[in-house]
């Protein structure tokens, strides 16, 4: 069985329903992946710098590790996804891409996810979202080519 199976690949009109409100994300708090962070993300997944322009949204009962208080954000969710079946390539193309997924059962739905900063288990987040980044196609070619490269 695969670990993402209750992350599902959805149709346009259930995404723009979640990507237009995010008021609707399951969970207490909703909140962005900071910026800083998300410059990490693209150093871990070989991208240059500013290529992730697409707000990275979460949500979640609980913002911050129980353990160490860092904010939980899409760097928790893509460096634990590194150390189990997705390649780079793959979780590049889920961010860039024009597959978007939306995480449909909660909370254990995202599994094996650990916090950045001290590797305590992440179980407070509900939901992540994937923005359809409409100009990214040329900009994700390129992107993919460099990373195949390295
Ligand atoms: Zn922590």
């Amino acid at each position: 069985m695969n670990k993402s199976q209750n992350t599902i690949p959805v149709g346009d009109e259930i995404f723009r329903l979640v990507y237009e409100s995010p008021a609707s994300l399951p969970g207490r708090n909703k909140w962005l992946t900071r910026d800083a962070d998300v410059r990490k993300i693209e150093e871990l997944l070989g991208m240059p710098t500013d290529t992730i322009g697409a707000p990275l949204w979460v949500s979640g009962d609980r913002k911050r590790c129980a353990e160490c208080r860092r904010e939980t954000n899409w760097l928790d969710i893509v460096s634990s996804a590194l150390e189990h079946v997705h390649s780079r390539e793959m979780i590049a193309r889920v961010i860039l891409g024009e597959q978007k997924f939306v995480n449909t059962e909660a909370p254990r739905a995202i599994a094996d996810l650990k916090c950045f900063q001290c590797k305590a288990a992440i179980n407070n987040l509900r939901s992540f979202k994937c923005h359809n980044w409409a100009y990214a196609m040329p900009a994700m070619l390129k992107v993919l080519q460099h990373m195949n490269k390295a």
